[in-house]
């Protein structure tokens, strides 16, 4: 299963029969997850300005679409992953729904950071663009 197969709803529908009480916890995950991303052309593909056994290896840099020297990092692996509930009775399908979950709800979140990033350069430094 990749992301793009991921059923929110049949997770969210057997958790629900399974009568957990996190059901808020999920909804608000699922929320998370399902705010749309914004448009890829907006965002230009990443670069990876460090090695991996650099301190600063996990950073992502996103540079001006027109070519000018500001750029705007992020550091997602330095990002402390997100919390979650888990019944009592929880199945390894629960942790990996869990896991997904939050790993998307983190990914549209930088995503919004790089696209506001952007939004505010461009509004500033290219008015005319
Ligand atoms: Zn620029």
């Amino acid at each position: 299963m990749n992301d793009d197969d991921f059923d929110i709803e049949a997770v969210a529908q057997a958790a629900r029969a399974r009568g957990y009480d996190h059901m808020d916890v999920l909804r608000a995950q699922q929320e998370a997850a399902k705010a749309p991303p914004p448009p890829p052309t907006v965002i230009p593909e990443p670069e990876f300005p460090y090695p991996p056994q650099h301190a600063l290896g996990g950073v992502v840099r996103f540079r001006c679409p027109f070519g000018c020297p500001w750029y705007h990092d992020e550091n997602p692996g330095a990002e402390a992953p997100g919390r979650f509930m888990l019944p009592a009775d929880f199945t390894q399908e629960d942790v990996t729904s869990a896991i997904s979950l939050e790993a998307e709800a983190r990914r549209n979140a930088l995503l919004v950071r790089v696209e506001r990033a952007i939004t505010v350069h461009l509004a500033v430094d290219h008015p005319d663009r």
